[in-house]
């Protein structure tokens, strides 16, 4: 296929869900010709093919909630949503106009969201749509691929992605601790050490007495746990057992494990404390820590409850609650460059849920960029980053760059982004002045990378207008 006698640059994009669509509306206004995969379709009996997850063979099916998120200025949703709209986001555009009222937040209409990505899809000549499973990533000359094949990857296609990363650079489980807001910790309560006083004290430890960790302990054991659909009834690692369960073996279960005191003394008191519970600070999230060793699977109302419960977290303010749910994602941080390219495979990228990012909107948001860079590439370039101090660049900067050790899907929130400098820190006390600051410079970043990139041009370019 040509344009004006010059050969379109071929890309496969596999996934109708989210981020797979946007990538192939992405990369087809720069000119590529796109084939979408989509596993998805009518069955020859007349039984639909779905996910265990998706009730219909629609693209950019929103499969719980039909919101993407806060539109309250200053917050970071709405900063990385700011910032997708002035990239020429395709399924946001869609997505504000099938808005549904629902206060501050966007929501859509998922009916109609879905039929005009179709529309979008079927209006563009550059892309092919085929409803068919993917199950060979095997390289071929001038193509590129892009991944977007979801948390529900198919199993076979799954095989093929750990073959290229090996097996434990593919996660098929999330199995996520809370993690509070440092600001929210009272400090007055807790103190800072290591176990037996090896390496820097950087574990912030919450003492509990005897009689605090029986009423936690109860409180714990007897908190409602989230429903599970019958798929994602995890045969739990023994490693990471959510710690309800753990709780449940016996009353001292948690003082050998996760809430082990041993070789913490609190320097306040010269005393080894009855439990404690650690603390760990968020790699690359600069304002808040983990609750280490409870990842749980309690519905998040009651985890508020019971994590309240802790010394030092009475007023705590939690940024993500536990989880442990299916979902397919790649050690990003070992696997990714800041292209979303495979190291080990450049023409491979990834996109989605399974490129490590968490959200309907992130999940689009790693598409736009996805298609974007495969297009910028495929036509010879090497194309410029989002930059570190934007949401886009911050999302790509946490999945590429986080501690591989613990590395877990994220959503967009301030922590992610660039802090402010000590000194602004000081100087602007108010938090939400704060987030002003950083939304304003993130969107002067954006603006300058973006006429870089130099869209227009590209677009321009290929239409020959
Ligand atoms: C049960 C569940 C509920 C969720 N609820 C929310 C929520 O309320 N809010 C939120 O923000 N996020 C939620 N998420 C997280 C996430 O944002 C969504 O999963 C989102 O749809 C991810 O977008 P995606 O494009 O990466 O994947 P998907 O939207 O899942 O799209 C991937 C597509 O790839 C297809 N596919 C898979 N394998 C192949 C293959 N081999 N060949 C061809 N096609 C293939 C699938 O059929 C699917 O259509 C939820 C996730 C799950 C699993």
């Amino acid at each position: 296929m040509c344009v004006d006698g010059e050969e379109l640059k071929r890309i496969r994009v596999i996934g109708g869900g989210l981020a797979g669509p946007e990538a192939a509306l992405a990369a087809a206004s720069l000119g590529c010709e796109v084939e979408l995969f989509e596993m998805r379709r009518e069955g020859k009996d007349g039984v639909p093919i779905l996910t265990p997850a998706h009730q219909t063979t629609e693209f950019g099916e929103l499969v719980c909630s039909n919101s993407l998120k806060s539109e309250s200025p200053n917050t970071a949703p709405w900063l990385l949503k700011q910032e997708m709209r002035r990239a020429g986001s395709k399924l946001l555009a869609l997505a504000d106009a099938c808005a549904v009222p629902a206060g501050h937040a966007l929501a859509v209409d998922r009916v109609e969201f879905s039929r005009r990505i179709a529309e979008a899809i079927t209006a563009e000549p550059r892309i092919t749509v085929r409803r068919e499973e993917v199950t060979s990533l095997e390289p071929e000359d001038g193509l590129l691929t892009i991944v977007a094949s979801g948390p529900l990857t198919s199993d076979v296609l799954s095989r093929e992605i750990a073959k290229l990363t090996g097996a434990e650079h593919l996660a098929f489980y999330d199995s996520i601790s809370p993690i509070v807001d440092a600001e929210t910790i009272d400090m007055e309560r807790v103190y800072f050490a290591a176990r037996w006083d090896k390496g820097t004290a950087d574990y912030i430890n919450c003492p509990m007495t005897k009689e605090e960790y029986e009423v936690f302990l109860h409180a714990l054991t007897t908190a409602e746990e989230a429903e599970s659909k019958e798929w994602e009834k995890a045969e739990y690692f023994e490693g990471c057992l959510p710690i309800e369960i753990l709780a449940r073996r016996g009353p001292d279960t948690l003082r050998f494990g996760p809430m082990k005191p041993v070789g913490l003394r609190d320097p306040r008191t010269g005393k080894t404390p009855w439990a404690v519970v650690q603390l760990r600070k968020e790699n690359l999230r600069a304002d808040s820590y983990n609750l280490v060793g409870f990842q749980n699977h309690l519905k998040y109302g009651e985890q508020a409850k019971v994590l309240r419960l802790i010394p030092g977290l009475e007023n705590a303010k939690f940024l993500r609650y536990g989880q442990i749910h299916r979902n397919t994602y790649l050690c990003s941080p070992q696997v990714l460059d800041g292209h979303l390219r495979m190291k080990s495979r450049p023409d491979l990228f990834f996109a989605g849920q399974i490129s490590g990012v968490e959200g309907y909107t992130e999940s689009i948001a790693s598409g736009l960029l996805a298609g974007l860079y495969a297009a910028a590439i495929a036509h010879g370039e090497e194309p410029e980053a989002a930059p570190r101090q934007t949401a886009l660049g911050s999302l790509v900067h946490y999945i590429t760059n986080a501690d591989t050790k613990h590395f877990q899907p994220a959503n967009i929130t301030f922590d992610l982004l660039v802090p402010l400098e000590e000194a602004m820190r000081k100087k602007v006390r108010d938090k939400k002045e704060r987030h002003r600051i950083v939304c304003e410079r993130a969107l002067e970043a954006f603006d300058a990378w973006w006429a870089r990139f130099g869209i227009q041009e590209r677009i321009s370019a290929v239409s020959g207008v």
